[in-house]
């Protein structure tokens, strides 16, 4: 079977990870598509500076969903990098550990086979007999001999490019996109001022690396001027109350969907169970960072266990969110997303340490009520709020994050645009393409469920709703490499009994 995994970052990695363990490997005939760069690392741990760190300790990230300590061990046996013993290494290192596993792969098994290219086009070819699987026709360039036919593709193509609020892509001074950091400061001059617009994770490695390689105040803008909070002692916890069973019979209660109410009542029981004092810690922000992060920083212990709730509720955001009715959906948006958007992601200790050192250095500036940035006579202005107080700076870098519809989509997302005007994709009301929430499938307008076409990652956004990280990544390679398998078994029987019926 002619398999191709398109896009080798931690999705990529993760497939060909769990592909190569089955006995039936031989069987398959697997290319993997990416650009030189990112083979085997992805976008976010691509060689970048060292001030870029990984959000979730080294101890809780692994790409081995049987040992969470696949990372740490890694680490200690190599000797490429050293660090020390610290809990959050350089992004980058994850990467190596990622390409690691990829080249010894690649070494091992000659039905591999590395495609140093980014795939431009997806097609797909009907059959004339309905009961015969859809080949996937996968192009590299324009010309039609770069295609070629699979049965199985598995399209983990990353994240959306940059959204860009305020239309200012190619304008001289505007950094689109904060990555890899270590290009951020090449036009910049020594006396230039710099604004990061959007404080969310992706301002966080713009604040270590400008802090770092700069020497002038940083202007950090946003709508809401808030940071991320501070991680706290996470606790080992799992969900007692938010369960499937529990689930099930809501579901039987309520013609097979869950009422948001009931979600929340279950989430306020988790809650009370860790005696945790919901109310006072949903409150807290006052919206000045300096008490915000000291807040955070005195209470790690409460705070933690809020942290490990939320986290054990994402590892299950799946079936939770898909149970829900969009109108609920929205209402979860409007009403309660903020609260865990504020609460989830949270920074290292260290980084609120070197925020807050900084803000009394005078090297920061928080600025909230951010509307609107343009250039004028060389510059950027930058407004805020009803008074209309203005900033003026000399370079802008984005950090305002990816977007997330495919009607946001650009010439950035060529292939995805592409494949929404093949009608292999369609849009989800919530974000991103549609596909089955159970198996990851992709759900095409044209040609339905297609069983053999199988997406990850954030593309996903709508159904697999804050589900990006490196351990949910790797609990959906999981899942949909056991569907390619038995949709092999399925392949294999019906070859048969067409054999048989000649
Ligand atoms: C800046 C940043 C930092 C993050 N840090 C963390 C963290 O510390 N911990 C954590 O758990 N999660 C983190 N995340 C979440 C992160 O998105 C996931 O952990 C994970 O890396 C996503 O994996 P992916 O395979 O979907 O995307 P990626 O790892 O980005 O891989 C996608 C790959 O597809 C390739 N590609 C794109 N288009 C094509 C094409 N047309 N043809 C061929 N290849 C293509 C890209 O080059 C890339 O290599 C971070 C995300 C970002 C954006």
């Amino acid at each position: 079977m002619n398999v191709a995994i398109i896009g080798m970052g931690t999705a990529g990695v993760s497939v060909l990870r769990q592909l190569v363990k089955h006995q039936n490997f031989a069987e398959l005939n697997i290319d993997i598509y990416d650009n030189a760069t990112n083979m085997g690392q992805g976008e976010p741990f691509q060689n970048d500076s060292d001030d870029l760190l990984i959000n979730i300790p080294v101890d809780m990230l692994s790409l081995n969903i049987d040992n969470i300590k696949e990372f740490r061990e890694w680490y200690e046996a190599q000797t490429d990098f050293d660090y020390g013993d610290v809990d959050y290494l350089p992004r980058f290192v994850f990467g190596h550990y990622m390409k690691s596993y990829l080249n010894h792969y690649v070494e091992t098994y000659d039905n591999i086979h590395v495609v140093h290219k980014e795939v431009s086009q997806i097609a797909i070819e009907e059959q004339e007999n309905e009961a015969t699987p859809k080949n996937i026709i996968v192009c590299v360039g324009n010309a039609e001999k770069t295609c070629r036919k699979y049965d199985y593709v598995f399209l983990t193509i990353g994240t959306m490019s940059y959204n860009d609020p305020y239309k200012l892509k190619g304008e001289l001074g505007f950094i689109h996109s904060p990555y890899p950091a270590n290009h951020t400061l090449e036009q910049v001059q020594e006396n230039d001022e710099i604004a990061v617009i959007g404080t969310g994770l992706a301002s966080l490695d713009v604040i270590r690396y400008v802090l770092n390689h700069h020497n002038k105040k940083l202007l950090l803008a946003s709508r809401s001027g808030q940071l991320p909070s501070v991680r706290g002692d996470m606790i080992e916890f799992e969900l007692q109350y938010l369960t499937k069973e529990r689930f099930k019979q809501l579901k039987h209660e309520h013609m097979g969907v869950v009422p948001l109410d009931d979600v929340i009542a279950l989430f306020h029981k988790e809650c009370e169970a860790l005696d945790i004092p919901l109310a006072q810690l949903l409150h807290r922000k006052t919206g000045d960072v300096v008490k915000d992060l000291t807040y955070d920083l005195s209470h790690p212990e409460m705070l933690g266990k809020l942290q490990s709730v939320l986290m054990a509720i994402k590892d299950n955001m799946d079936w939770i969110w898909n149970s829900l009715m969009h109108e609920d959906q929205q209402v979860y948006l409007e009403r309660y997303h903020q609260y865990v958007k504020e609460n989830s992601n949270p920074m290292p200790r260290d980084t609120a340490e070197l925020i807050l050192n900084a803000i009394d250095n005078g090297m920061i500036e928080v600025c909230s009520g951010l509307e609107y940035v343009e250039r004028k006579h060389g510059r950027y202005q930058l407004k805020f709020g009803a008074l209309g107080r203005q900033r003026t700076v000399d370079v802008v870098i984005n950090a305002t994050g990816p977007k997330t519809r495919l009607d946001q989509l650009d010439e950035s997302d060529a292939l995805l645009l592409d494949m929404a005007n093949r009608h292999i994709v369609q849009s989800h009301p919530m974000g991103g393409i549609q596909i089955k929430p159970e198996t990851n499938e992709v759900i095409s307008s044209r040609y339905g469920t297609l069983t053999n076409l199988c997406a990850i990652g954030q593309i996903t956004n709508g159904v697999n709703f804050q589900r990006n990280a490196v351990t949910m990544i790797v609990q959906q390679a999981v899942k949909t490499v056991g569907q390619l398998y038995q949709y092999l078994e399925r392949q294999q029987q019906l070859d048969t009994t067409v054999e048989t019926m000649k």
